[in-house]
């Protein structure tokens, strides 16, 4: 479903990214961990195209990501073209960013109703469901300032849903909440995961990453350190820098 082949970013003479290749199949979740500034929202962006690779390949369910293939070559996708491609990635931020004046419900329909994705009727019984879904059946028609910062959080997961994407990016989705926030954010993910969607998570959350995900990749500097089944990684890691770094975060 993913796929980056030497991926390079920098910015600048900043080389963010250092030739980074890795893969993400069909139904797989993978964690992405590694110290502040070793590149991991950079290679989120990349993903979903927020950021430009300057190097390498990235491929998302086949498609180029920000390219066309025509005759063996590849061209430049004009921003809208790069938009409607987008719109098949969920995205998850570690602020939920939802819009202050409109209620739980409105935040899921938006973007549905802005792309004209089916009748007004429609829409909403679908965003009925996914609030369902998160455990926010009964507060549909709540404000986000009337909502905890993990019901924020699960609001935006079922924004992100009402797209019906085949790809789902979580850039430390927990981070800002308070602990006891955290462990609904992290049930809401995993169920995700057991519905089979594809998912990259970057994130701190150790449990969530052994029990969850199927690969755990360890980025320090830009580069993969090490990648793995994610009880393999934590318990027994072959690099010095992941042991390092586990040591701080387990
Ligand atoms: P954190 O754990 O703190 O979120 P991270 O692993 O997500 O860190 P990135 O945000 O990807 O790290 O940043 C990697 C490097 O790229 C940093 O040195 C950062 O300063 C730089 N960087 C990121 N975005 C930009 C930008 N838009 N312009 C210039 N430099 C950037
Ligand atoms: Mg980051």
């Amino acid at each position: 479903m993913v796929k980056a082949e030497g991926v390079s970013k920098s910015f600048g003479s900043n080389l963010v990214l250092k030739s980074i290749s890795l893969e993400v199949q069909r139904g797989e979740v993978l964690c992405l961990v590694g110290p502040s500034g070793s590149g991991k929202s950079t290679f989120l962006r990349c993903i979903n195209h927020l950021e430009t690779v300057n190097a390498g390949r990235l491929s998302v369910d086949g498609e180029i990501v920000g390219y066309r293939q025509k005759d063996d070559k590849l061209y430049e996708m004009h921003p809208r073209e790069a938009a409607k491609q987008r719109r098949d990635i969920g995205m998850v931020f570690q602020r939920f960013n939802l819009f202050p004046h409109m209620t739980a419900l409105e935040n899921v329909m938006l973007a549905p109703t802005l792309l004209g994705k089916g009748s007004k009727a429609m829409l909403k019984s679908r965003a009925l469901d996914l609030l369902a879904r998160v455990g926010l059946a009964e507060r549909w028609d709540y404000y986000p300032a009337h909502l905890s910062g993990g019901q924020q959080q699960r609001v935006a997961i079922a924004r992100a849903l009402a797209m019906e994407p085949k790809l789902m990016l979580f850039d430390e989705p927990t981070s800002a909440l308070d602990p006891e926030l955290v462990g609904e954010v992290l049930d809401v993910m995993k169920g995700l995961a057991e519905s089979g969607m594809t998912m990259i998570v970057v994130t701190h959350e150790m449990g969530f990453a052994r029990e969850v995900a199927d690969k755990l990749v360890f980025m320090d500097g830009g580069v993969v350190v090490e990648e793995g089944d994610p009880n393999d990684v934590l318990s027994n890691p072959q690099r010095e820098r992941t042991r390092a770094f586990l040591s701080k975060v387990l």
